[in-house]
């Protein structure tokens, strides 16, 4: 449920209805938002009686909220989150782009790579450290020392670090190098590490995993905003389906869809989406004017040498092309490109 007060009404008001819903059990949520004062109900088990609340001073409505996703949902926060980090940001009109490598591969890479999104107008970096490989026999990412690396890289760029975290044991350690933490496919449904994220208050990119339905992904947003961050950015990276000239496919119903019921950004990779890197330009394209806050790109000096997913990785003419080419699809769409 969802609690409504009144615009104006008093701290003293707001924190009477809160312990309400503490003392009957309850977990009381402070919604952050301009327009109108709300607080969300979390831990009901069956439906709250509203007239508990609307006799409360400053109280105005109770709304019951029947979708399994609570904090995620447009009905308990109608503006949209803008999740602002850095330069940059995801949510707002100007279109938020993180571009890098798939895998941090040696100092000189990053630096290099670094210099060419930054000279792009892009204000995020890109690039794994810890790698989830399907193969235990894959290059698994340099990990501390990758870390440093892209750390290093912004400092210099004054761009701001994407990276993956894989486990909880890396949690702190990745948080201290970068400035927003990726939570990938492989990883959506692991739940402690979902509400150990929630804990540390970083901004989380949510990537989609490769079956899951977009419930499933707001379910599992909803687990980092359960522990207080509402910093988190969804990312569309396409599903499996029986299609096999691709990698996944790009399922750009979800970024309308998640517009409507969802607050959060969503953000489409077209790289992980399809694959193929002659296929990232037209497909960017396509999610801006589906109306994603952001898009996530691989990019790489030499693809042909890449240490993993060179075949999706735009070579730096490509991508400088491309991202001149999006500020008339922004434009379309009344947003602007970095
Ligand atoms: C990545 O971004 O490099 C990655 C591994 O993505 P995903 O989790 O979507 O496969
Ligand atoms: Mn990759």
């Amino acid at each position: 449920m969802l609690i409504l007060l009144k615009t104006d009404a008093s701290r003293k008001e707001i924190e009477t209805v809160k312990n309400r819903v503490t003392e009957l059990g309850f977990t009381p949520h402070e919604i952050p938002g301009v327009q109108r004062v709300a607080i969300g109900i979390t831990g009901n088990k069956a439906k709250v009686d509203s007239e508990i609340f609307l006799t409360l001073p400053g109280v105005v409505d109770c709304v019951s909220v029947s979708k399994p996703f609570k904090l995620v949902s447009r009905d308990f926060k109608p503006e949209q989150t803008v999740v602002a980090v850095g330069k940059g940001s995801f949510g707002g009109k100007e279109i938020g782009i993180i571009a890098g490598p798939c895998s941090v591969e040696s100092r000189s890479q990053i630096l290099e790579v670094a210099e060419l999104v930054k000279s792009a107008g892009a204000k995020f970096l890109r690039g794994g450290a810890f790698k989830p490989r399907t193969s235990p026999y894959a290059f698994q990412g340099l990990k501390l020392e990758g870390l440093e690396y892209l750390k290093e890289a912004a400092e210099r760029t004054g761009l701001s670090v994407v990276t993956e975290v894989k486990d909880a044991e890396t949690l702190s350690l990745v948080a201290e190098h970068s400035d927003i933490l990726q939570i990938g496919a492989r990883n959506m449904y692991n739940f402690s590490l979902l509400e150990k994220a929630g804990e540390l208050g970083k901004p989380v990119l949510l990537k989609r995993s490769f079956a899951a339905t977009i419930e499933e992904l707001l379910m599992a947003a909803e687990y980092i905003l359960s522990k207080g961050n509402y910093n988190v950015i969804l990312c569309e990276r396409g599903i499996r389906t029986f299609e096999t000239y691709t990698r996944n496919t790009l399922d750009l119903n979800a970024v309308p869809l998640i517009k409507k019921l969802s607050h959060l950004p969503i953000i489409v990779d077209p790289s992980h989406g399809t694959g193929a890197w002659d296929l990232v330009p037209p497909l960017a394209q396509a999610a801006i004017v589906a109306g994603a806050d952001g898009l996530m790109m691989e990019v790489h000096l030499h693809p042909e040498a890449a240490l993993s997913d060179g075949f999706q990785s735009l070579k730096p003419d490509t991508f400088l092309r491309l991202m001149n080419s999006l500020r008339s699809a922004a434009e379309l769409v009344g947003r602007t490109m970095p």
